[in-house]
């Protein structure tokens, strides 16, 4: 069966990956934004409850998101497969997923704090358009200005190193029971993050290859 979750640090490239193992799978890839965002937007009993907190700002409680998750993976989405991408992200979520349809793969993508501070720092926005660049990797044309419209560029505020460093850690103070709870069932598979997308995605192919 192909019910996989992604786990990983903000930046590790788990969307990118995401969405190219979903399609070779058929399977749905469900990012845990994207279903808040539909459910708001149908204006579902849920929907409305998760509103409240993004509207202030604030995270969505675990239950809620489970709720939300749970009534997406409703009907025949948990039996043919799905690809989470931001889900689960703490204990206490991994648990209740497992209630509702227990997991055949864990990815877990490791990338070191260093690189992943090379990654984000290296991005810059336009402020306008919001095209995205990299300065070593998609650099823009002219040095600090934007292909398209010619406007100074800028580095997202959760891209400063402190932010991510926070992040970062963050993440892993949060994921480490998580990981410790997939790795006692057997289904927790740990691959490097860091290269091409081809080649993170040909190791992400073997990690879930029965
Ligand atoms: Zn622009």
């Amino acid at each position: 069966m192909n019910r996989i979750a992604f786990l990983g640090p903000p930046g590790a490239g788990k969307g990118t990956q995401a969405a190219i193992l979903a399609t070779e799978l058929g399977v749905p890839h469900l990012a845990t934004g994207d279903l808040l965002r539909t459910a708001v937007a149908a204006r579902s009993p849920l929907g409305l409850e998760a509103e409240k907190f993004m509207r202030a700002g604030e995270l969505v409680p675990d239950g809620l998101v489970v709720d939300i998750v749970a009534d997406r993976l409703g009907g025949d989405h948990g039996r043919s497969g799905f690809l989470l991408d931001g889900f689960p992200r703490t204990l206490a979520q991994g648990v209740s997923l497992d209630r509702i349809a227990p997991l055949d793969h864990v990815v877990a993508f490791e990338i070191p704090e260093g690189t992943l501070l090379e990654r984000l720092t290296e991005r810059r926005q336009c402020p306008k358009c919001g095209t995205v660049y990299n300065l070593k990797t998609v650099p823009p044309r002219v040095s600090g200005r934007c292909d398209r419209d010619g406007t100074e560029l800028v580095s997202r505020n959760d891209d400063r190193p402190d932010a991510v460093r926070t992040r970062f850690r963050a993440y892993h103070e949060q994921t480490q029971p998580l990981v410790e709870f997939y790795q006692k069932r057997g289904i927790l598979r740990r691959i490097d993050a860091v290269g091409d997308t081809a080649t993170v995605a040909a190791r992400v192919r073997a990690a879930v290859v029965d």
